[in-house]
């Protein structure tokens, strides 16, 4: 039942043939870390730096910056720690950064192009993640929300360098950086895909909408298909040492437990997920092997419909009824 199945949760996250995939969390807060740590992820896949400071109606000092970061930092010793910075805008206006008077927020100046109408905020937000980086000893990821463009991420990736930063990475939730992943990911070190988003912008279906919920499907082919695209192109970016360029996803797709399988067989490397999913999801991934991960991502990509793709893969997981 689903209370033993949780409750086996030990934080020992691996595919049935071993293949580890590390689970991490999506946090806001150094509370939320606090909270992620004891429910057993072993990193934070996404920081969402704008949660900090959502009451603020002036841009955070580089102090304030720094605790808020460190107490994030402090809850994973020595574990990894992936910090998007700020991403202001539609679904979450920061005044100090975004004009709430834009007529289409989520076209409009949000994410890391905020650069371009508040020029410093950034490069001031990279030093104090890399004074906090320093404070705590932590393994600090950073990666830009809402990148377009190659240039775009090489822009970035010279900011993190000039910052101390050693491992910057890009989201992937815009659909012209998943159709140019290989250039895109040739700029920088890693790249996270946001499902939220790159559903939203696949679909041209605002994701706060009720009504176009079945619109707004991860599970939708032409989403599924610019996964494949971005993990594909990841794998041809290889880094110096010839090791292809590490994707996961931390947008709601991951936390989905049949989804998650689906993610592994396109070629995603770890997930990252509401500290709630956890134990479901890593429930799920212990009883396939990454042969069959591919197999069901197989399915999933032939499928004409979101709701057939669903359908198909649940029918291949029978440890999903037991999950309830
Ligand atoms: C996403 O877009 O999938 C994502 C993880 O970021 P957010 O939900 O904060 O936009
Ligand atoms: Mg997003």
């Amino acid at each position: 039942n689903q209370a033993s199945t949780l409750a086996a949760f030990t934080g020992d996250n691996t595919l049935a043939d071993g293949v580890r995939v590390p689970l991490l969390a999506n946090v806001g807060t150094g509370a939320d870390a606090v909270k992620a740590a004891g429910a057993g992820a072993e990193g934070v896949g996404l920081l969402r730096t704008e949660f900090c400071f959502l009451d603020r109606d002036t841009e955070p000092t580089v102090e304030e910056q720094i605790a808020a970061y460190g107490a994030v930092f402090a809850a994973f010793p020595a574990k990894k720690v992936v910090v998007r910075t700020l991403d202001a805008g539609a679904d979450k206006p920061l005044p100090f950064l975004t004009n709430a008077d834009e007529p289409n927020p989520a076209l409009g100046v949000r994410g890391y192009r905020t650069d371009l109408t508040s020029p410093g905020v950034l490069e001031r937000q990279l030093e104090a993640i890399a004074a906090a980086e320093a404070a705590h000893e932590a393994e600090v990821w950073v990666m830009a929300p809402m990148i377009s463009t190659a240039e775009e991420a090489a822009r970035f990736a010279d900011l993190c360098h000039a910052a101390g930063l050693k491992t910057p990475g890009v989201m992937v939730e815009v659909p012209s950086a998943a159709l140019t992943a290989e250039t895109v990911l040739g700029q920088v070190s890693f790249a996270s895909l946001g499902t939220n988003d790159l559903t939203q912008y696949a679909m041209a279906a605002d994701r706060q909408l009720g009504p176009l919920a079945t619109l707004n499907d991860p599970w939708q082919p032409a989403v599924l298909r610019l996964i494949k695209l971005t993990a594909d192109g990841a794998a041809t970016a290889s880094s110096a040492s010839g090791q292809a360029k590490p994707v996961g996803v931390c947008g709601e797709a991951a936390a989905d437990p049949a989804l998650a399988v689906v993610l592994i067989g396109l070629g995603v490397a770890t997930l990252s997920m509401s500290p709630r999913a956890l134990a479901g999801v890593a429930a799920v991934l212990k009883t396939v092997t990454v042969d069959q991960a591919r197999e069901l991502a197989g399915i999933a990509l032939a499928a004409p419909s979101a709701a057939a793709a669903r359908a198909a893969v649940r029918e291949h997981l029978p440890v999903l009824n037991d999950l309830g």
